[in-house]
């Protein structure tokens, strides 16, 4: 038996692995950090024979509860993944499975890999609607991409759109890649009528670094990006930094930043209720867009989400209210399940990959509603 990590996003430390029926793991923690979740490892296993893989220090990790009711992905080919049986119990993660073939793919969530994001840059470049800029470099040395889509002018809403600050949360770019294709798809009605009135300014990977390097929730620097919004550093956070100092250049009219939550199984969104300039008008934007939401698709539910702020508690480090309140505009932060949708179960995969892609796609007729009224 062998097990292997030495890839994109790799993460897991093997303490045994000598019979198939007791394979002891346990997941590295992110640089410079105590945070811990994201893994995603090979296996050289047996073929037709039950395998026992045992996370031992899940129940330390940054979500305890993200591992109640949840499932393992598992993949053959690395493009089709499905779902493999999974227990907690409480201090253990333990995954049951008999392969089909001789290796197998395990990971918390589908990888979204670096070379698909590049990927995904050049696709895009060759919409005539789309410019591509870098806006500096991580601590790794690695470029921060942004795409501008649409043209700039004056009477045309700036819409931003950031993923992965927490890079374990691979669902946040599949979202991008959905909404991104529908977006410069010429014949969609739909990204036609947003492009007349806006221009979106999407960064598809806020944190390449910590997607490299396998980590659950921050950068080179162990840094968690999310509580970096206040006073972003060169040193420490420069991904925040030069985002941030872009926004000052051209400014924001509604900011979606794209996260995935472990805990609950629904899609949900976090507003800006309790930043110091939240007024009437914030909150009746606010509700329309959530109105809209749900209207756009059934994933959208807002009955279960994170405790609303009361006014003036907002942690101003966190990118969706740091922005709000910098330029008095909507912005949410959208949190995606790990688990399942539990309003609309699917169990053979559960939330995936291809759900998050349509999550994204669905996700540009709710702002098409509101557009009018960001100004
Ligand atoms: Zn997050």
């Amino acid at each position: 038996m062998f097990i292997s990590t030495a890839f994109d996003s790799g993460n897991i430390d093997v303490i045994s692995a000598d019979s198939a029926d007791n394979i002891r793991l346990r997941i590295r923690k992110d640089n410079q950090s105590d945070f811990y979740q994201w893994f995603h490892f090979k296996l050289f296993g047996e073929i037709d024979v039950e395998h026992t893989l045992v996370i031992e220090n899940a129940g330390g990790s940054a979500y305890p509860k993200g591992w109640e009711n949840y499932q393992a992905m598992a993949s053959y080919d690395r493009e089709h993944w499905f779902r493999v049986p999974t227990a907690f119990d409480g201090e253990k993660l333990t995954i049951t499975h008999t392969p089909e073939q001789e290796t197998v793919f395990y990971a918390y969530f589908v990888p979204y890999s670096w070379e698909r994001h590049l990927d995904l840059l050049q696709v895009a470049q060759q919409s005539a609607w789309v410019q591509q800029c870098v806006l500096g470099t991580t601590l790794d040395g690695r470029e921060m991409n942004m795409l501008i889509v649409g043209e700039p002018a004056a009477h045309k809403r700036n819409i931003w759109i950031t993923a992965r600050q927490h890079p374990g949360e691979t669902m946040a770019e599949w979202f991008v890649e959905g909404l991104l294709e529908h977006l410069l798809d010429e014949d969609e009605p739909v990204s036609r009528q947003l492009l007349d009135k806006t221009v979106f300014y999407i960064v598809p990977n806020m944190n390449p670094d910590g997607s490299l390097r396998g980590h659950l929730r921050t950068n080179a620097a162990g840094v968690n990006l999310n509580r970096e919004w206040a006073a972003p550093s060169l040193e420490k956070s420069p991904e925040v930094y030069h985002v941030l100092e872009e926004m000052d250049a051209i400014g924001v009219d509604m900011y979606l930043d794209v996260h995935g939550d472990e805990n609950l199984p629904y899609n949900f969104i976090a507003g800006s209720e309790g930043i110091p300039s939240y007024d009437e008008r914030h909150a009746n934007l606010e509700d329309s867009f959530r109105k809209a939401y749900r209207a756009a698709t059934a994933e959208f539910q807002t009955t279960y989400g994170y405790e609303k702020e009361a006014p003036g508690q907002a942690n101003l480090t966190v990118a969706s209210s740091a922005v709000a309140e910098r330029f008095k505009c909507l912005a949410f932060t959208i949190e995606m399940p790990f688990k399942d949708n539990d309003d609309l179960p699917e169990p053979y995969q559960q939330w995936s990959d291809i759900r998050s892609c349509n999550f994204g796609r669905d996700t540009l007729k709710a702002i098409l509603d509101v557009v009018d009224e960001l100004r």
